[in-house]
């Protein structure tokens, strides 16, 4: 395409008058936007005596969690798909012969960086089985970096606590051979 082709349509920089030369109507929005502000529903909540109120608690991408089957066991199959997909890569899995008839494999070991996630959570996207997943706990501390570094047995433990608040989402059936457990979101709500 040439310039001069007739499709092409240029088009011109408005030219600034008097008042946008000195900003006045972009001083006057900043005004406009303070004041709404000011008299606005307050945002700002005391943590941690006060505890922020997420609203979609189930699609929150906090600290993760790997989900347990009905019969208590981890539900991960050690696929690896996660670990493959984490654009972070900060999660570790060593995959052993599994002890159950049901599946070929397990992992042995099953560690979270949780300082070096993003939370972008493609990991959860990617699990077929429905093993690993965000909560909506925000507030992660640690002392020390390898506190941070969630292991198989804290991973579980935050599904433990998180279960009956939290159902674990299944939008699709396992597959075959796994056995059936949790339910389904309230409202069937997409993650995203
Ligand atoms: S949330 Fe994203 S960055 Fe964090 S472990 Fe999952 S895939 Fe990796
Ligand atoms: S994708 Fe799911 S089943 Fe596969 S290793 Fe990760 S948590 Fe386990």
């Amino acid at each position: 395409m040439q310039p001069n082709d007739p499709q092409i349509r240029w088009i011109q920089e408005p030219e600034l008058g008097w008042t946008g030369k000195i900003y006045l109507p972009l001083f006057i929005e900043g005004i406009r936007t303070t004041l709404r502000h000011l008299v606005g529903p307050k945002l700002t909540v005391q943590s941690p005596e006060q505890r922020h109120e997420i609203p979609e608690p189930l699609i929150y991408r906090g600290l993760h969690r790997l989900n347990r089957d009905s019969q208590g066991r981890v539900q991960c199959v050690a696929c690896f798909l996660c670990a493959t997909i984490c654009p972070a890569h900060c999660i570790d899995i060593v995959a052993a012969p599994s002890p159950w008839p049901d599946r070929d494999k397990y992992p042995e070991s099953f560690t979270i960086d949780e300082l070096r996630c993003i939370y972008c959570g493609m990991c959860e996207e990617a699990c077929p089985v429905q093993a690993i997943e965000l909560t909506s706990l925000y507030d992660l501390t640690g002392k020390s970096r390898e506190e941070m570094i969630f292991d198989k047995e804290k991973l579980l433990s935050v599904y433990d606590r998180t279960k009956d608040s939290e159902p674990i989402f299944q939008s699709w059936p396992l597959p075959a051979g796994l056995p059936e457990q949790a339910t389904a979101r309230p409202n069937d709500c997409p993650k995203p």
